[in-house]
């Protein structure tokens, strides 16, 4: 049995707005990048770790994470692509012959031990398998004017996360049937779907079904410059806890 984690750190991060991409922003003394890499790399389920970073960082991230921080489950530091599900793709392709594929967004620090023992729980039942949590707002869809067209049921709503979990045949198959669309598009009247996650791709690509996991509140993506400031208070606890059980010096 082997399982890959792909970590993605290909994005630009513009709304973050800040000169230095999200990813290598200092959490603590940590760039945001090091708590997910982290947490995989003391993983016992996580056999190697592929990094999708930008076009030209390749060395600086060997440097920085595979060499200076030790994370010696990183086996390939690749560049990523234009959109997200291109740096995933991109991912996969290197992640070749697996039995697990675990997609996570570099810029989600705070994954723990227990999230990932559920998520390896799961993908014994069920070869889909994506984290979320139970949305704590009321969501409404707006119309073009403006105005709330609909409001969902809050009871059925969650709120998506990363990791999300497959077996590496399903979603490989899934993204090819993208990419083979995206292909077949060009030059085209658009007409294909926003890909905003993977379970997405594994959904409207082989129609299977993809069973919900707790994730936890913890685990935000950092996303605009507000996320930064709650994302130090949890970076120093998880600092502290994880020394406290001997799991850093
Ligand atoms: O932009 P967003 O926050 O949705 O990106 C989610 C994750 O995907 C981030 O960790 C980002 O670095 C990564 N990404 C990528 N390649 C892209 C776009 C985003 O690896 N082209």
């Amino acid at each position: 049995m082997k399982n890959v984690a792909i970590v993605l750190a290909g994005g630009s991060g513009s709304r973050m707005k800040s000169k230095k991409k999200k990813q290598y922003l200092l959490l603590g003394d940590r760039p945001v990048l090091w708590y997910s890499l982290f947490a995989f790399q003391n993983c016992p389920y996580v056999d190697e770790i592929v990094l999708v970073c930008g076009e030209g960082e390749e060395a600086q991230c060997r440097e920085t994470f595979a060499e200076g921080y030790g994370f010696s489950k990183i086996r390939k530091i690749i560049h990523g692509g234009k959109e997200r599900y291109h740096s995933v793709y991109e991912g996969l392709k290197a992640a070749e012959s697996c039995d697990y594929i675990l997609i996570h967004d570099g810029a989600r620090p705070f994954i723990d031990a227990a999230m990932l023992e559920r998520i390896f729980d799961s993908l014994r039942d069920c070869p889909a398998c994506v984290v979320g949590m139970p949305v704590k707002d009321t969501i409404k869809m707006r119309n073009a004017e403006g105005y709330v067209e609909k409001t969902l049921p809050r009871e059925k709503l969650w709120t998506i996360q990363t990791p999300q979990s497959f077996s590496y045949p399903l979603i490989r198959q899934a993204y090819d049937k993208l990419m083979l669309q995206e292909q077949n598009a060009l030059g085209q009247e658009s007409r294909s779907i926003r890909i905003t996650d993977d379970a997405m791709v594994a959904e409207t690509f082989l129609h299977v079904p993809v069973k919900l996991i707790e994730g936890s509140y913890e685990n935000l993506k950092i996303t605009t410059p507000e996320d930064l400031i709650l994302a130090e208070k949890l970076a120093k606890h998880y600092v502290s806890d994880r020394k406290e059980n001997n799991l850093l010096t």
